[in-house]
């Protein structure tokens, strides 16, 4: 696969929406990597807003699982935080 660049987003501050399956009609660049998915290959559309417009870019599930890894670690530190008001 490709060299991901940066910090890896977690889904609380990248996306709109949930992220859903989804097979490539045609084969579609991973938005994170930059590694073809292949036509009729699983990957996961996550939405998110870019200059007011729904954006739907689609993420091999290698970096979907490096995002979903990133967004536990921010929700348990979020947890984590508000637990010293609570
Ligand atoms: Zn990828």
């Amino acid at each position: 696969m490709g060299k991901p660049k940066g910090k890896t987003p977690s889904l609380i501050s990248m996306s709109t929406s949930k992220p859903a399956v989804h097979t490539c009609g045609r084969a579609t660049e991973c938005d994170r990597c930059g590694d073809n998915v292949a036509t009729s290959a699983a990957c996961f559309q996550i939405p998110k807003m870019k200059n007011g417009f729904t954006k739907k870019p689609i993420f091999c599930l290698t970096c979907t699982a490096s995002i979903i890894a990133q967004t536990k670690i921010d929700l348990e530190t979020l947890e984590a935080t508000l637990t010293l008001y609570l």
